[in-house]
């Protein structure tokens, strides 16, 4: 039964073969229904645009992980995998190519352009995805969904229409967020602030009809003036009563501007006057509703002044700022430039500075949206976790303003609104209308305009599963068990799930939302390109092997702590993976011929060591529930690596070996089997984590019944039948197990591994080589010391190696031995005879001669003034810690030198 590993362990072969095998016996698929428990995961859908990225591979290494536990402990798992069109990113791929071709959007039209966008998806769309199969995800490849395929795109038709019939979709003429790059409107979170260094200009604004008097107004933005329809004072500021309700002259273009009243002003900042320009500004736009202002647009969609910046006109907005300043200059209207910082809102695309812009745009009313998804979280019904998170997501849903969902652009989901030449009604329907629903009009035009990307993920988790029809799948795995997504884009997608999952299932869309650390690189930066110190996951996977690399993002997934990724701590982790292999190459070496099947283990004769290894791998499979039960991964992965690593490679396999290669039958079996049953349920532990290299070593270890190779049916018996399944992946999850809990006899064997321990730190501080044998006196404080010292001496005589041992009670303790102690034990080692005294005097005597010449060289360095004068403060301090570090160093080996001296 037991075939051979291949010496070391290559993971590019294993990897490949592994993934083709499971794919193509649908070990991914879930069932529609099924009598299972259910467990549901949608992926967040990575851009169609996408390459995998070191977050990419953290955030789906961690639900590959839930999904394969899921289904080994007996789940009906489905981890829904697709893709996002991405808009805006999309549209900027394809123009750049036009460009290149020396092109734009519009020399091809609109439909040429989306044609063009299909192509450009077919061809090299969706890399991602086999990228995330490297990375060994295991999700339902058939039920792939893109955000544009037919059954989403009707989800999102239908889910516009209610809302628009509910009253939740309006369009309004306001400021919105402008790019004047991309061409479109953005909704407040794709803007992204930066503080940056700016001024704040003094600008003298003239009274009308009062030569010489003039108010000081101060602005960041001075090009924006053009488009001042006011100045504003606070009512009660005292120093400007009788300005209220004059007339300005607009400096440069000499437009007459009123003076209103408005507790909006802040009297303290600079001369507690203000230039009001609603089309341009946020707060301007609410003062200018108030006070029945007009709104005067200076800007085209570029970004350049328009006719209304009458000298102006056809300048870019930045150029304009310059001739602006230098005019007011020149007219003696500058009283003052003073620096000033602030924060300059760009593009999350294509980062150009962003233009409060006035248009008319589609919004979702989400106040009403929004209250059902907060009570959801303050009521349990969905857990966001770490729990630090729901409190970001409350403060942000309470000041939820209204969602912008228009973009101008072309690739994305076309908004299903007819505007009527005739009568001007908006006609909003499921099927494309042929005429106006009022006035019956063939004259309609369709909106140019589609939604914003986020409201089609919005709908994932539901459309996903095809809604708006009834389908088994949304009865079996809506709402879906958990979320793992990073904390970016909690509002962008997470909240709005929430409020659409309500809404339209009238459900939470999911019962966790696990958000995970970033991926910084090992001095805690942000990885960028611009910095250079990006890791790119699939080279990290190429040299170092799949599960080395996600052993490592999952050991260092500890919760609300960002990950600081070196390439070492991979290469440490891929010798992980070669101990194991090491430890399974041992193992299937000493069980050529032995069959699982005959052994029964409640009838074998159990040692100490065997029931230590059965108990410790007991507690271990209690732990890594536990953790992964509450998203601790990095517990479950350090949990996994210290057994694995310490207690049964370092501990176990050293203490059966002599049970393995000795005389006697019956521990022989015994100890065949404790390896096997040792081995079989780690592998199955760590398969969740290292997929691959757990599956090739699972397979060629002996099985207890007859292998079933039925395909894809999932069913798992237990190991007391006949038959086993074909795959890992389909073997039980390790469950604990109460007969296997022995607390007394681990016990016991800890102290026996504490004496052998007390014995190799002796030899490692005498330096005496392993191949040496010593002798050793055990002193025990009572009788059952000396029975169980007694009855382990083989080990400890093996693994200590040890030519002659002695155990008594209260043994006196003779002169010049080495002394540990372990427990009421007490060990001595002596030391006569266990180094070679004369040779180590010789050695000692030269090592501290050595000392002794660094020691004057950092004397003399620091006693030198021109040195210690000259040299900075730090340097001179490091000569110093020098200095004391060797200095110690000295006193050590002289004590050393003093000990052994007295043995000759
Ligand atoms: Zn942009
Ligand atoms: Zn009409």
């Amino acid at each position: 039964m037991t075939r051979e590993l291949a010496k070391g362990y290559e993971p590019h072969d294993v990897e490949s073969r592994w993934y083709a095998e499971w794919e193509s016996k649908g070990y991914f698929a879930a069932a529609a229904t099924s009598e299972k428990k259910p467990y549901s995961i949608v992926i967040p859908p990575p851009n169609v645009t996408g390459a995998l990225h070191m977050g990419h591979a953290l955030n789906n290494t961690l639900q590959d992980i839930l999904c394969r536990w899921k289904r080994m402990q007996g789940y009906n798992v489905l981890w829904m995998p697709g893709t996002d069109h991405a808009g805006i990113a999309t549209q900027n791929v394809v123009e750049r190519q036009l460009a290149a071709e020396k092109k734009d959007r519009h020399d091809l039209g609109r439909d040429a352009f989306i044609e063009r966008v299909w192509r450009w998806k077919a061809e090299s769309g969706g890399q991602i995805i086999g990228q995330l199969k490297r990375l060994g995800a295991s999700c339902d490849w058939e039920r792939e969904r893109f955000t544009m395929d037919e059954g989403l795109s009707k989800a999102v038709r239908t889910v516009f229409v209610k809302l628009y019939e509910d009253g939740l979709i309006y369009r309004d003429n306001r400021l919105i967020n402008w790019c004047p790059r991309c061409h479109t409107a953005l909704s407040d979170i794709e803007v992204e602030h930066e503080e940056k260094k700016g001024h704040l200009w003094h600008i003298r604004y003239p009274v009308a009809g009062e030569p010489g008097r003039f108010v000081v107004v101060a602005t960041t933005r001075p090009e924006t003036m053009l488009g001042d329809t006011a100045v504003a004072v606070h009512p009660d500021d005292e120093r400007y009563q009788g300005l209220i309700g004059k007339m300005m002259l607009l400096p440069l273009i000499n437009r007459e501007i009123p003076v209103v009243a408005d507790e909006y002003v802040d009297r303290e900042f600079g001369t507690g006057v203000v230039k009001i320009t609603p089309a341009h500004d946020f707060n301007d736009f609410e003062v200018g509703l108030r006070h029945g202002l007009d709104r005067i647009n200076v800007f085209d969609e570029s970004g350049v002044i328009n006719a209304a910046g009458r000298q102006y006109e056809g300048l870019d907005r930045f150029e304009a700022r310059k001739r602006i300043v230098a005019g007011l200059e020149e007219e003696g209207l500058l009283e003052k430039i003073d620096d000033h910082g602030m924060s300059i809102g760009g593009c999350y695309r294509c980062k150009t500075v962003v233009e409060p812009y006035l248009s008319l745009q589609w919004y979702v009313r989400v106040a009403p949206l929004a209250e059902r998804a907060l009570a959801a979280v303050r009521e349990g019904k969905t857990r966001i976790l770490p729990k630090q998170w729901e409190n970001t997501y409350f403060d942000w849903m309470e000041n939820i303003r209204d969602w912008c969902i228009s973009r101008q652009i072309w690739w994305g989901h076309r908004i299903p609104a007819w505007f009527c030449d005739h009568c001007g009604e908006i006609t909003v329907a499921m099927e494309d209308p042929l005429s106006c629903s009022k006035c019956g009009s063939d004259e309609i035009r369709q909106e140019t305009d589609v939604l914003d990307t986020w409201f089609s993920s919005a709908l994932w988790p539901f459309s996903t599963m095809g809604w708006p029809d009834k389908t088994p799948e949304l009865g079996t795995f809506y709402p879906t068990s958990c979320l793992v997504t990073g904390f970016d884009i909690l509002f962008f997608w997470v909240a709005r799930m929430m409020m659409m999952g309500l809404h339209f299932m009238d459900e939470v869309p999911f019962k966790d939302v696990y958000i995970h650390a970033l991926v910084r690189d090992a001095q805690g930066q942000k990885m960028s390109k611009s910095k250079g110190n990006v890791i790119d996951p699939l080279t990290v996977i190429d040299q170092y092997g799949t599960d080395a690399f996600r052993f490592t993002l999952a050991a260092f997934a500890a919760q609300g702590r960002d990950i600081k990724l070196a390439e070492e701590r991979i290469a440490g982790y891929r010798n992980f993976c070669n101990k194991v292999w090491n430890a399974a190459r041992f193992t299937l070496m000493n069980l050529q011929g032995f069959d699982p099947a005959r052994v029964k283990l409640e009838e074998l004769n159990l040692s100490e060591a065997d029931k230590w290894i059965l108990h410790r791998l007991n507690e271990t499979i209690r732990e890594t529930d536990q953790a992964l039960a509450e998203y601790r991964f990095n517990e479950a992965a350090m949990g996994l690596y210290q057994f694995t690593w310490s207690e049964f490679c370092d501990w176990y396999l050293e203490l059966t070996k002599r049970d393995l290669y000795g005389e006697n039958q019956e521990r022989k079996v015994v100890a065949r089997y404790v390896l096997w049953h040792t081995l079989d349920h780690l592998l199955r532990l760590l398969h969740p984590f290292m997929p691959f290299i757990t599956e090739e070593i699972w397979q060629s270890l002996p099985k207890a019944g007859a292998r079933n190779e039925e395909r894809g049916t999932r069913k798992f018996e237990p190991r007391t039948s006949n038959l086993e399944p074909a795959s890992i992946m389909l073997a039980p999850y390790p469950e604990f197990c109460e007969s296997l809990s022995f607390p007394e006899a681990a016990g016991r064997m800890e102290r026996v591994m504490a004496v052998i321990s007390g014995i190799r730190n002796i030899r490692g501080e005498m330096e005496v080589p392993p191949s040496k044998e010593i002798a050793v006196i055990l002193s025990c404080g009572n009788e059952e010391s000396i029975q169980l010292m007694k009855h382990n001496e083989g080990s400890i005589i093996s693994l200590a190696r040890i030519s002659d041992l002695a155990i008594g009670m209260d043994v006196a303790k003779p002169e010049d031995v080495s002394i540990q102690v372990a427990g009421d034990v007490q060990i001595f080692v002596p030391l006569k005879g266990l180094v070679d005294v004369e040779a180590e005097i010789q050695r000692l005597l030269k090592e501290i001669g050595k000392i002794e010449k660094e020691i004057e060289m950092f004397s003399r360095k620091l006693e030198n003034p021109s040195f210690v004068d000259r040299a900075p403060a730090d340097i001179v301090a490091k000569e110093r810690e020098k200095l004391v570090e060797v200095a110690a160093k000295k006193a050590v080996l002289e004590e050393s030198l003093e000990k052994i001296s007295k043995l000759k």
